[in-house]
């Protein structure tokens, strides 16, 4: 099959990478003509495990191709998905719709033959409707169907998440449609599950699982804090939670707060939505507020940690907002260091992808540094604030020997902490 993409993001191109390796061929369609160019030379314009060797493989197999011509990617195409992004509007935070329309209309110039549109990207309730009403303003008589077909990748484990979904989602009820769609699957060695509701249901269902997502990590954090109160240990509590198969054991990780680029975007965009249709989604407004409240209050036990020390100097261990990316958005580590800078600190970040990204928003008021033993030389306190594999492998004699105080504030519980004891290091972990 032939498809385009639209949008060469962390959504977008796993997804046409992902799709070539199949089999199908894919045309990748962006504006930005840097992006193009780059993976034109073939440098990727994003970290994911896994990526690399599978875009080479398909670009020069000639099943994947990038462009900043819309025509080039929709006119031949059985599909286009549309993976633009959805970002949050600055002040109300409902999902902002400026790129999806732009791309409805752009596409639709280049229609031929019956094509699906399937949104990929995350969009409130009722969006496919527009989409659908711009196509069809521009282009009246396009043989279309617009489908929505939520993504459910987990940013650092896209590749794989590609390849073995735990469901696919398919909102349509067009019956041409879903022959399509089954096609466009069909080249799975294993077909994945694919469950096909209303549109709309579609849509609300990308939004529902991200809050529910959002609510068990804000819970597990409550309970971390609880713990700490009452000397209990937070994991031996969410383990004995996790066994209870109706709750299950993931996302039950305590930390310093949800980020990224969908959880805090979709639960606000959730809260929008049904706040303009007066329904109170109580337990998803809290969970708002307890996360933006947290990213405050552990910038406050990492300044409780150097109390005393005018303009202390904070080594931190990671940017990007979880382990296995190079993306910061919405990321905990930002908003901690931009909260320490302010309140005096001077900051040294390392992180093992995401440095470039970070220095795009933080810029010149943090120093990078190139490894980590670099970063917490003559350092007050080392705060961990992303839950990178490799953190756990550093030597920690190592980094009590470059430090000026031995401290350690680990807001991903990922540093041996009662090795860290052992070795004479004031060690705060969380929930424990
Ligand atoms: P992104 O910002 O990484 O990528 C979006 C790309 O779209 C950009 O490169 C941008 O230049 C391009 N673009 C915008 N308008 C365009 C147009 N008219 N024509 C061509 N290109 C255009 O975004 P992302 O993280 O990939 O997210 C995309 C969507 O997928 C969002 O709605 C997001 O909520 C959703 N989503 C993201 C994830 C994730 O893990 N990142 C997971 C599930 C769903």
């Amino acid at each position: 099959m032939n498809i385009g993409i639209i949008g060469v993001g962390y959504v977008g191109l796993p997804t046409g990478v992902g799709f070539a390796e199949l089999g199908h061929n894919v045309i990748c369609v962006d504006k930005l003509q840097d992006k193009v160019d780059a993976l034109k030379a073939g440098k990727l314009t994003l970290f994911e495990e896994g990526l690399e060797d599978l875009f080479n493989k398909n670009v020069n197999a000639g099943r994947l191709s990038f462009t900043t011509s819309m025509k080039d990617a929709v006119s031949t195409a059985d599909v286009v998905i549309i993976a633009v992004g959805t970002p949050p509007h600055p002040i109300t935070k409902e999902a902002d719709m400026k790129y999806i329309y732009a791309a409805s209309s752009e596409l639709a110039e280049h229609l031929s033959d019956y094509t699906v549109v399937a949104t990929k990207s995350t969009v409130p309730v009722g969006i496919g409707d527009e989409i659908e009403k711009r196509i069809r303003q521009v282009s009246p008589k396009a043989a279309v169907d617009v489908i929505s077909m939520p993504e459910f990748l987990r940013e650092g484990f896209a590749v794989h998440d590609f390849f073995h979904p735990d469901r696919v989602i398919i909102g349509t009820n067009s019956e041409k449609a879903r022959t399509v769609v089954e096609e466009l699957y069909s080249v799975y060695p294993t077909r994945p599950e694919i469950l096909y509701v209303r549109r709309r249901s579609s849509e609300i269902i990308k939004y529902a699982s991200n809050a529910f997502l959002a609510m068990k990590i804000h819970y597990i954090n409550e309970m971390a804090d609880f713990c700490e109160k009452v000397g209990a240990d937070v994991y031996e509590v969410a383990k004995g939670v996790g066994l209870d198969t109706r709750i299950g054991s993931k996302f039950l990780n305590p930390g310093p707060g949800y980020g990224g680029s969908c959880f805090p975007k979709d639960t606000n965009a959730l809260a929008y939505m049904a706040r303009h249709t007066s329904v109170d989604l109580s337990l998803v407004e809290a969970t708002i507020k307890g996360n933006d409240e947290r990213k405050q209050m552990m910038s406050m036990r990492i300044l409780a940690a150097v109390k005393g020390v005018e303009h202390p100097k904070i080594a931190t261990f990671g940017l990007a907002f979880k382990g296995g990316t190079d993306d910061v958005r919405e990321s905990p580590a930002i908003e901690i260091i931009s909260e320490l800078v302010s309140r005096g600190s001077k900051v040294v970040a390392y992180d093992p992808k995401a440095t470039d990204s970070a220095r795009a928003i933080l810029g010149s008021s943090i120093e990078y540094a190139s490894d980590p033993y670099k970063a917490v030389e003559g350092a007050d306190v080392l705060a961990v604030l992303t839950e990178w594999e490799e953190f756990r492998n550093y030597d920690l004699v190592k980094i009590k020997g470059l430090m000026k105080r031995a401290n350690i504030v680990d807001l991903r519980n990922i540093l041996d902490g009662q090795k860290a004891v052992n070795l004479g290091f004031a060690y705060k972990g969380i929930g424990r």
